[in-house]
């Protein structure tokens, strides 16, 4: 089957095209600035990127040049949009109604809908892309991921805040996770690498990208994960705290002369390694200017580090034990000193590193020694293949 992966965004829509059963990438591509002027690069496989700027007013308009792009006579992969035969579309919180992707009905989007109180950023925007990809693409089925929905298996004890358990029972506030796609790709990938089976296995998947987070899959299920109602809790990230004390705010708030909304801002845009090191929310920077000597960007480095290691060694506390920890997304695949950094800490669960083979990017490998008693390995993330093929296993 020939799907396409939507993930729509308030002004951009990321999109891939998908053979499911080559599972060949067939074109990928980028629509930006919806709203403001308005840019798409389109890229077939095996082809130069393409470029177009013009208006892009809204989503329509968006997703009907993603479907011209496709069906382009020069760089389009297909000949009539009826070759798509069906839109899988990431969706960023499910709430408690989804624990597995589904075909989208009027039902499931006015779930979604319910369910944009808990994510007011990401899932308005996920329903504009799902309306505009119906209004343009009439008949064509398609199915909604949830980035929350792997983590539905977490136990209560997991999920549960130390707050008045009516906060609950009125509100759903609990903890909820997200990267759940990109959590479950990962962990498949790590049982078939290791040739074991995923019912068998204790893994720690460390999600290392602007966003990370960390997630306790045991037996093939998220038993724990360091995200919470929303993924600003966890790691420390490009730019999001992650966990502090929650008095901070009421501190920082009166010394400032912040309001709620000021000081959100500050813990989702101005914290993590920007706001720890002053210089930049992107690695390379920080290991550019850590090599150079830098103090504040060592304490980013090191405080990065020290927080992703007490997730891994909280996990190994709740499942009791470790096999195997994997590392994707752009640091945790690109970013071979930092998985050493991380791994140096994990000798008291007799995990070794292989430097040769932590020396690489973007590929699956097990980077730990023959003797090693936990396997690390990087695995290189496809939340996008993950979409396509719930796709078509929903829609076939
Ligand atoms: P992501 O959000 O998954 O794109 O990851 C972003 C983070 O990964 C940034 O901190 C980047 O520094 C790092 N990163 C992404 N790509 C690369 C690369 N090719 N080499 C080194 N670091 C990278």
């Amino acid at each position: 089957m020939k799907i396409l992966v939507i993930n729509c965004g308030s002004s951009s829509l990321k999109y891939q095209f998908i053979d499911t059963e080559t599972e060949a990438v067939l074109a990928k591509g980028l629509v930006e600035r919806i709203g403001i002027d308005g840019r798409l690069k389109h890229t077939p496989a095996g082809k130069e990127a393409v470029v177009k700027e013009e208006s892009i007013p809204d989503h329509n308009k968006a997703v009907s040049m993603v479907i011209d792009a496709l069906t382009d006579p020069e760089h389009g992969v297909i000949t009539d949009m009826k070759e798509i035969d069906a839109v899988g579309h990431r969706i960023v919180h499910g709430g408690e109604k989804f624990a597995s992707s589904v075909v989208i009905n009027d039902e499931v989007i006015a779930a979604i809908e319910e369910c944009s109180d808990l994510a007011p950023l990401h899932n308005p925007a996920n329903l504009i892309g799902i309306r505009a990809c119906q209004e343009l693409m009439p008949g064509t089925p398609m199915v909604g991921v949830f980035d929350t929905a792997f983590h539905q298996t977490m136990p209560e004890k997991a999920y549960t805040y130390g707050i008045p358990h009516e906060y609950y029972e009125k509100y759903k506030v609990r903890r909820y996770g997200f990267h759940g796609t990109s959590h479950r790709y990962v962990s498949g990938r790590v049982a078939a690498i290791l040739g074991k089976p995923i019912e068998d296995l204790k893994i720690v998947v460390c999600h290392l990208g602007n966003g990370a987070s960390v997630c306790a899959v045991k037996n093939g299920e998220s038993v724990d994960t360091s995200m919470g109602l929303t993924p600003l809790e966890g790691l420390i990230m490009g730019t999001r705290s992650g966990d502090l004390d929650p008095a901070i705010l009421q501190f920082i708030m009166n010394k400032e002369g912040l309001d709620i909304d000021g000081m959100m801002n500050v813990l989702n845009k101005k914290s993590g390694i920007l706001g720890v090191s002053g210089i930049s929310s992107d690695f390379r920077e920080i290991e550019d200017a850590y090599a150079a000597g830098d103090p504040a960007a060592k304490r980013a480095n090191d405080a990065f580090v020290y927080r992703v290691v007490k997730y891994i060694g909280a996990y190994a506390a709740a499942m009791n034990g470790i096999d195997a920890i994997a590392f994707t997304a752009g640091l945790g695949e690109n970013n071979a000193k930092i998985r050493k950094e991380i791994c140096e800490y994990l000798g008291y669960l007799g995990l070794k590193v292989d430097d040769e083979k932590n020396n690489v990017r973007g590929k699956e490998v097990v980077f730990t020694t023959e003797d090693s008693k936990v396997a690390a390995l990087l695995v290189p993330t496809d939340e996008e293949m993950m979409i396509a093929r719930d796709t078509a296993s929903l829609v076939k």
